[in-house]
């Protein structure tokens, strides 16, 4: 359909209908056009006089400001991980030694993104050596961080049962230092008391009056009350982890403990005696690992310093007098 344009005509007081020419509507294109452009050219007059715009200049500026910023990035996460590197070195040569743990290995700790594709995008660019290089320090800080978190995880769980072990672990003397009348004699070879003759004497002898307190050594489960031949009155206490120890020669058959009871480390657990095949009141104590008597003497670090052990140590070898 054409277009067509009503003009009010006064003389008839009517609309008519016209149509406009070719050239009416050639030129309202122009004129468009021409606002258009005029317009246009305002704006970007505009926009070019008062809005102000960075000149190259300006941007080799800013990109150099940018690189050595960038450089000062990178030296900073030298730093970081050097001071990274000193953690690990304590964690390895330190609290892991300590708590038994294998050192984490020097490939698995510094295990990168090598050979992987990881970088192409940043080979592309402009000083592709220096973000490529500053990229890989910090994911393998973020990678050696992480690592070194698991590990301290690993070493909290193991401090944690280290502790509980050593509460097992045989570790006082069944005796208190003030209740003894006489060092103990030791563990090894002595003449037999009753018999006269060589013989391993399997435990340690605490020589102290009737009826002194004697105590648990670590924390056990009560295994044994009442008697052994030769023994006398005897206590056995299981204390896990391979651990038992043996009190002799007690003072009656009313214990204090039961099979069974829960002890700690110090808590009295009977009196002494002469009971059994002994020869004046004393404690006879043993330590047993796997089954298999040990020297007790090696089990009083709570109780002993160096010169402590070493007196314990001289006075045990040199008393030859055992009490069974
Ligand atoms: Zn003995």
């Amino acid at each position: 359909m054409r277009k067509a344009y009503y003009i009010f005509n006064p003389d008839t007081r009517t609309y008519d209908r016209v149509y406009p020419t070719f050239a009416q509507k050639f030129f309202t294109v122009l004129r468009r056009i021409v606002y258009y452009i005029i317009f246009g050219g305002l704006a970007f007059l505009v926009f070019y006089l008062f809005v102000d715009k960075p000149t190259v200049q300006e941007f080799e500026n800013e990109n150099s400001q940018l690189l050595a910023q960038y450089r000062i990035l990178s030296e900073r996460l030298d730093e970081a991980a050097a001071v990274l590197k000193d953690i690990q070195q304590r964690d390895d040569n330190l609290y892991r030694v300590m708590l038994n743990a294998e050192p984490i290995s020097h490939s698995v700790r510094n295990a990168g993104y090598a050979g992987t594709n990881r970088y192409d995008e940043l080979l592309k660019m402009d000083n592709a050596e220096l973000l490529v290089e500053t990229t890989q320090k910090i994911d393998l800080l973020e990678k050696q961080l992480y690592l070194q978190i698991k590990s301290f995880d690993e070493i909290t769980s193991l401090e944690k049962s280290a502790e509980e072990r050593l509460r097992h672990i045989p570790a006082i003397q069944p005796i208190s230092n003030r209740d003894l009348t006489r060092t103990a004699s030791g563990y090894g070879y002595r003449i037999d008391p009753v018999y006269k003759v060589t013989r391993f004497h399997k435990g340690m002898d605490f020589t102290c009056d009737m009826r002194t307190p004697i105590y648990a050594t670590a924390d056990a489960v009560v295994e044994f009350t009442g008697w052994r031949s030769g023994y006398g009155y005897t206590v056995v206490l299981d204390h896990g982890y391979d651990y038992k120890t043996l009190y002799a020669h007690l003072a009656d058959n009313n214990f204090i403990v039961k099979p069974g009871q829960k002890v700690v480390r110090g808590e009295q657990i009977a009196l002494s005696g002469n009971s059994g095949k002994s020869t004046g009141p004393h404690l006879h104590y043993e330590v047993f690992v796997k089954g298999r008597n040990v020297n007790p003497i090696n089990y009083y670090f709570m109780d002993l310093d160096a010169d402590g052990y070493d007196q314990m140590l001289q006075m045990a070898e040199n008393h030859g007098k055992i009490y069974d």
